[in-house]
């Protein structure tokens, strides 16, 4: 065989020996012989060989499947198996193609089933924060968001919140070992969450509650200070020790704060009894007193201390009063007095001087000779007969200013017992029961009002009257009943919860205010406080008075103002007279 110069001659040779050899006439076959003929290399085999080589390499090989299939295609081009290479590749395309069309199908279904389905320790807002967290974090990548979405799906199908977020998270954040990993969250950003918590409630919330403790103050901003650096196990280790020793200094100062509170209260307490000494005779305040004394032998709250406070307001307010007019009466009488007796010692003087006078003038006018020396004694007698009516005169002007002055003070004392009623207005206590009057009642309405518009609680109103009170009045006398008066008062005071407020409305009517209490409540509230009445009686002279009352009770709606609620209260508790009193109507 010639060897042929030009491609062409080449190419025409090959289709010739194609022929001759009865070789099928493929491309493969045909570049075979024609590098035969033309005596070179074929590249042709190079070819697929280098670059599906390549390719096999740059494939991904992140999970066991990925691995395999680079396995299998690097074999298939050693082997030039081509055939081998293509059959790997598709079917490993096709199977992963359809696993992941099956396996989102899957995810999501448990998806929906596992948002449904209740989870012990994992509240609905906690599985929202959780799922979006993965979403937002592994959007742009379907294979790592399917994974982490399989993660937490895992975790909440095992109702662990706290791991299955690390499993998600685990990916691509290093986890951070804290002393107790169990139970302990490993999750990186719920834990910079938590020391954000922690170093604000540091700061914030107890911090600011030392102001009178300025180490301690410091040492929680220090501790917060060093919460949010920690990073390192033996960093939050170290936090920890320091905390439990902050902690139980906490505690020490606590119980001196206790004991503090105790020796204040033991303080206003000796003042409250030496108060009671020094009061006149004034039956009111000595009530009043006494029902101070009673709040604070109780536990404090917010409420009570309100309350003592504006009964010891009105308590050391009607005392100045009295006081004042005390002090007007003691000046009057004292002037009164110093001005009589200068005026009964001047008078005396003058007379027991004239007496003296006149006797010595007899004497003289006895022993006169002459008509002259009688006349400069008649002299002397006028001058001082005049003299004594001068001084009669002054005593008896004297005796008229003080007269006026007495009647000036009197007039003061009266100005001001009107002044003492007309600001008695002021006053909040009912005199005789001590509960609040009508005008304490408004204050007391418009605080619960607007305490239950802030909390978002229901309050309810009672308005209960005596039954036949005018009877016992009759029968037992004014006195008895004032006193039956006193006993409600105190059965429904000590029957009520402390936050209730008990108002005298009228005579014999009462108004109650229910803070946090819903109808069906109220209603079993009055009908204890009529049980109350039936075991403890009203006494009267050792006899045994039961008093009952009627009542309406009605629930404050929010279009409800203090009037129209105890408009309703005071139908209901008609309705309760006219259907037999004693008993308790609800509207
Ligand atoms: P009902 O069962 O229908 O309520 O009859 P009642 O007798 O209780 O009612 P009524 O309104 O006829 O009489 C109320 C009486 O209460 C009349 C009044 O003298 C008496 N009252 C009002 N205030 C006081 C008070 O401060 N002390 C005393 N002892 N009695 C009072
Ligand atoms: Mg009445
Ligand atoms: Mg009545």
């Amino acid at each position: 065989m010639t060897n042929p110069a030009t491609p062409f001659e080449i190419a025409r040779d090959t289709l010739k020996q194609l022929a001759q050899r009865r070789i099928a006439p493929t491309p493969d076959n045909y570049l075979t012989l024609y590098h035969e003929i033309a005596g070179t290399k074929p590249a042709s085999q190079d070819f697929p060989e280098r670059h599906l080589r390549s390719l096999a390499a740059a494939l991904p090989k992140g999970s066991p499947d990925q691995m395999r299939l680079a396995r299998q295609l690097d074999d298939a081009v050693k082997n030039a198996n081509w055939e081998s290479y293509q059959k790997h590749l598709t079917t490993f395309v096709g199977s992963l193609a359809e696993s992941q069309k099956l396996a989102w199908g899957e995810l999501i279904s448990d998806l929906l089933r596992q948002w449904e389905a209740k989870h012990q320790g994992l509240t609905a807002a906690r599985k929202r924060e959780s799922l979006e967290h993965v979403l937002g974090a592994s959007a742009s990548n379907p294979d790592n968001l399917f994974n982490r979405l399989q993660g937490l799906l895992r975790s909440w199908g095992q109702g662990r919140e706290q791991e299955g977020n690390v499993a998600v998270n685990d990916v691509d954040t290093p986890k951070i070992d804290l002393a107790t990993p169990s139970t302990a969250s490993s999750d990186p950003e719920l834990l910079a969450e938590l020391r954000e918590l922690f170093a604000f409630t540091l700061e914030t919330a107890i911090a600011t509650q030392l102001i009178e403790s300025p180490q301690l103050s410091s040492d929680a901003r220090q501790l917060a200070a060093d919460i949010r650096q920690a990073r390192k196990a033996d960093e939050m280790q170290a936090f920890l020790t320091r905390l439990k020793r902050f902690a139980f200094k906490l505690e020490l100062l606590a119980e001196d704060q206790g004991e503090l509170r105790n020796s204040l209260l033991g303080l206003l307490r000796l003042l409250v009894e030496n108060m009671t000494e020094l009061v006149i005779d004034d039956r009111w305040l000595h009530g009043q007193i006494e029902v101070v004394r009673e709040i604070i032998d109780k536990p404090l709250s917010q409420r009570a201390i309100d309350d003592a406070e504006r009964r010891l307001k009105e308590v050391l307010f009607k005392q100045s009063q009295l006081k004042a007019s005390l002090f007007e009466t003691r000046e009057a009488i004292k002037q009164m007095l110093t001005g009589f007796v200068d005026h009964l010692a001047d008078f005396a003087d003058a007379t027991s001087d004239y007496h003296d006078k006149i006797e010595s003038f007899a004497d003289k006018i006895s022993a006169a000779d002459n008509i002259s020396q009688l006349e400069s004694v008649l002299g002397e007698v006028m001058r001082e007969t005049r003299n004594i009516q001068i001084n009669a005169q002054r005593s008896h002007d004297e005796l008229r200013t003080t007269q006026q002055k007495v009647r000036e003070s009197e007039t003061r004392i009266r100005e001001l017992e009107l002044e003492l009623e007309k600001t008695s207005v002021l006053v909040r206590h009912d005199q005789l029961t001590g509960v609040l009057n009508r005008h304490g009642l408004e204050d007391m309405f418009e605080k619960e009002i607007s305490r239950a518009q802030r909390h978002d609680t229901v309050m309810c109103v009672a308005l209960l009257d005596i039954d036949n009170f005018k009877k016992l009045n009759d029968s037992l006398g004014h006195d008895a009943g004032d006193q039956a008066l006193i006993h409600l008062a105190t059965v429904c005071r000590h029957t009520l919860r402390p936050q209730d407020t008990i108002a005298r409305y009228g005579g014999e009517e009462f108004i109650i205010l229910l803070p946090e209490t819903n109808l069906k409540d109220a209603v079993l509230v009055l009908t204890r406080l009529q049980r109350e009445l039936t075991k403890k009686f009203f006494l009267n002279d050792n006899d045994k008075v039961l008093i009952t009352f009627s009542a309406g009770v009605t629930q404050m709606t929010e279009q409800d103002n203090q009037g129209s609620v105890i408009k309703r209260a005071d139908e209901a508790m008609y309705e309760a007279k006219q259907t037999g009193k004693n008993r308790v109507v609800s509207r």
